[in-house]
């Protein structure tokens, strides 16, 4: 079922519960109009997902049984009080070799269910060729993560974030990179939802964090030089681990790293997901006196009253928003707008991400933007040029 969280927060869990016994209801009905009643079983499998496994069916019944429940369940299902639309992603698999084991099957239809819910919910994916080799290419780069965690071959990029007012260079953010050979062409926007959904993110997260820190010490606090803020990203994972805060603190103890250099981007994205236990992770953030700041804004769908309740600083608007700023259709313009005139009544600080052209970093000039971003002004630089770059502004 998709977002049936959601479903429960909004009816209360008896409507949900409800919701459960209409849906299997639907699901045994259409299998006795099939005609395939005795051949089948059926089981809830987790709070949302449910299995249903059948015999002697060939892969067009299969794949018509698939359809068909999920054309049944787009309907608002009527339970006590109101109708409740709910919406369901399937996973198929099939085989009729014998040697295929259940659990390998069910690892098959779970990961086409996977994929059905990544391509947009609603949707129906049978497992085949190509969904297999998408996962063997995806657990090839998991394993190369590892190794590149224990071998030592990941590295920074420092990318130089401009204060609109002067054009200096008082931020950055630091992004990560994966230098082993194998993971040659392979970006961070490919790698790091993988690491998530293999259970690496926490390690890659602690090792940016600490590499960062070690960074700070080393060139900037050791010296008493004027030490830039860091704007380090963190994974939508660490606002479930409870104990990342005292991670960061530690951390942040060990290299007496003072909390107003620190800033921690997340995806706006994770946040709509947030729930008591994300939000109680915000805050022991915050208690650190490090700052917050909110991806790819735009790009998600926080609701205001969650934009008030989130003890965010800093909006970054998501660099496809900006790149419409000087295009002939200018479709993201009111976004832009919008995004500026939000951040102005929250008092919110702005970033405008992914700077390309001149047009750009003077409309957001214009709309008192705060800092800006992007290839136009300066790309994610080694160390030692951002440095040099740092030396050009006394
Ligand atoms: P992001 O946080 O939105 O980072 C900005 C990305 O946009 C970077 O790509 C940056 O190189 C790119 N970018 C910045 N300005 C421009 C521009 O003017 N034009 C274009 N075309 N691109 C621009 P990168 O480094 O490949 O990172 C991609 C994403 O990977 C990041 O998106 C972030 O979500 C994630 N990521 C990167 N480093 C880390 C990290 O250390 N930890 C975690 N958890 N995620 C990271
Ligand atoms: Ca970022
Ligand atoms: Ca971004």
């Amino acid at each position: 079922m998709d977002d049936f969280k959601k479903i429960n927060d909004t009816y209360g869990h008896p409507i949900g519960d409800e919701l459960l016994v209409a849906i299997c209801q639907k699901v045994k009905a259409i299998l006795k109009e099939m005609d395939f009643e005795r051949r089948y079983a059926f089981a809830r499998l987790a709070g949302d997902e449910f299995i249903l496994t059948i015999t002697d069916c060939n892969k067009d019944e299969a794949v018509q049984i698939s359809r068909r429940i999920g054309q049944v369940l787009i309907d608002p299902i009527p339970v006590s009080s109101c109708e409740v639309k709910v919406g369901v992603s399937l996973g198929l698999a099939y085989s009729s070799d014998k040697n295929v084991s259940f659990k390998e099957l069910l690892s098959q239809a779970d990961s086409a269910m996977r994929c059905a819910k990544e391509q947009g919910k609603g949707r129906f994916k049978v497992f085949d060729d190509s969904l297999a080799s998408a996962i063997f290419l995806k657990k090839s780069i998991a394993e190369n993560l590892k190794n590149a965690l224990i071998n030592h071959e990941f590295s920074l990029r420092f990318m130089p974030i401009f204060s609109c007012s002067d054009l200096k260079p008082n931020r950055v953010e630091v992004l990560i990179r994966c230098d082993s050979d194998a993971m040659q062409g392979v970006t961070p926007d490919v790698f790091i939802p993988i690491a998530e959904e293999f259970g690496i993110i926490q390690n890659i997260d602690v090792w940016v964090v600490e590499t960062t820190f070690a960074t700070m010490q080393t060139h900037f606090i050791t010296h008493s030089r004027p030490c830039p803020v860091f704007c380090i990203n963190i994974s939508a994972i660490e606002l479930l681990n409870s104990s990342f805060p005292k991670q960061l603190r530690t951390l942040m103890q060990k290299y007496q790293i003072p909390s107003e250099s620190v800033e921690l981007e997340i995806t706006e994205t994770s946040l709509i997901e947030a729930g008591e236990t994300s939000l109680r992770i915000l805050k022991e953030l915050k208690k650190l006196g490090v700052k917050l700041a909110l991806d790819d804004f735009g790009t998600g769908y926080t609701a205001f009253n969650q934009l008030l309740a989130y003890p965010v600083d800093c909006l970054k608007i998501d660099r496809t928003f900006v790149a419409d700023i000087d295009s002939e259709h200018a479709s993201h313009l009111p976004m832009v707008n919008a995004i500026m005139s939000i951040a102005q009544s929250y008092n919110l600080v702005t970033v405008g991400e992914g700077v390309e052209t001149q047009g750009q970093l003077d409309y957001l000039r214009s709309v008192s933007c705060n800092y800006v971003q992007g290839y136009f002004l300066a790309k994610p630089l080694l160390l030692d040029d951002y440095l040099l770059l740092l030396n050009e502004y006394p």
